[in-house]
């Protein structure tokens, strides 16, 4: 155990970040190496950033997509789900509640279109600024870099873009006809326009390996990510994942923890994809370096409809409800 603990320690000191040794770390599996990463990672979060736990609103604009990502339900395949797009106003108003909720930070999140009204965007980030001091936070997909420079322009302060996975092969199977290299450039341009870049990735995707989430993980310290989300694989029956193998949380868990070690201050939030495959998984990942959680501001009618996969926790409830549901998570700690 002491030799472990060792690891983690210069593994956080950066002595030894090689994907090898963080293979070895992902490789263990007991239980009592987990909870020493798991403790290991807590003591890092409340080290660098304190015990704060930052709630951040999130509204799903639409979900019209384009793509045809294997994971994901809102796939252009999937005939199965009602598409939507919210007006200005309805935008506007859960953006007015999201600031009425104390929360700081607007995340304004889609499908991806090919051919979307990108000015229509600028238009809602120009008005929310506008009339909100509130961070702007886009996750829109891959765009071009004028359209990007633009929304910047406009006021948006941070984009959130997971890479999903670093490994080549596997990226352009679960996205086809998308190419690692232009995702990987787009979150350059990111970096290059000034903005605050979040990227993550899915643990559980089939055919990937362990080394596969190092190298995910190196690439995350290497860009020093503003926020870095982790998300176990949910699978989805109207995608072709329908046969996949159920994820094993303990992966998610132990590379979300890890991520907190070697990057020390990014932002990690405890998704609700965690929370969906298990109801305690939310409190466990706040407690093993997770700092952010994000409340769904989407209008109730539509929530549901923003199926990236099925069930998702809290996809028929108030953002309310939500909020008071964290509260209590924060006051059992
Ligand atoms: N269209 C945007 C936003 C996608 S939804 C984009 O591509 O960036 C946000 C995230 O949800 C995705 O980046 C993906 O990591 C996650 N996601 C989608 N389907 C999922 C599933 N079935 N299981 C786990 N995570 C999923």
């Amino acid at each position: 155990m002491k030799i472990f603990n060792t690891l983690l320690e210069s593994i956080y000191q950066n002595k030894l970040v090689s994907s090898a040794s963080i293979v070895r770390i992902l490789e263990k599996d007991s239980e009592e190496n987990l909870n020493a990463i798991f403790k290991y990672a807590d003591k890092i979060k409340k080290l660098q950033l304190g015990e704060d736990i930052i709630l951040r609103g999130i509204i799903e604009i639409g979900n019209v997509c384009d793509n045809g990502c294997f994971y994901c339900g809102l796939r252009k395949e999937n005939k199965l789900i009602e598409r939507y797009r919210l007006t200005e106003r309805e935008i506007m108003k859960s953006a007015e509640e999201i600031k009425a909720a104390g929360i700081n930070t607007v995340i304004l999140q889609s499908g991806e279109e090919k051919y979307f009204n990108y000015k229509k965007i600028s238009s809602i980030i120009k008005k929310i600024k506008n009339k909100h001091d509130i961070t702007i936070t886009l996750s829109l997909g891959e765009a071009g870099y004028d359209i990007l420079k633009e929304w910047r322009e406009c006021g948006a302060d941070r984009y959130f873009l997971k890479i999903e996975t670093t490994k080549k092969e596997l990226f352009e199977r679960i996205k086809p006809g998308k190419k690692l290299q232009k995702r990987l450039k787009c979150i350059d341009n990111l970096f290059r326009l000034g903005y605050e870049v979040g990227s993550g990735n899915i643990v559980g995707l089939p055919g990937q390996t362990i080394k596969d989430l190092a190298e995910d993980l190196i690439y995350f310290r290497e860009k020093e990510f503003d926020m870095i989300s982790i998300s176990p694989l949910i699978i989805h029956p109207n995608t072709p994942f329908i046969n996949v193998k159920k994820t094993n949380y303990r992966m998610s868990l132990k590379v979300l923890a890890l991520a907190r070690i070697i990057t020390k201050n990014s932002n990690i939030p405890a998704t609700t994809a965690l929370e969906t495959l298990d109801g305690n998984l939310r409190k466990k990942a706040l407690k093993s370096g997770a700092n952010v959680v994000m409340i769904s501001f989407t209008p109730l009618k539509y929530k549901s409809k923003y199926e990236i996969y099925p069930d998702r926790c809290g996809g028929d409830k108030s953002a309310e409800y939500s909020i008071r549901k964290i509260a209590g998570i924060i006051k059992m700690k």
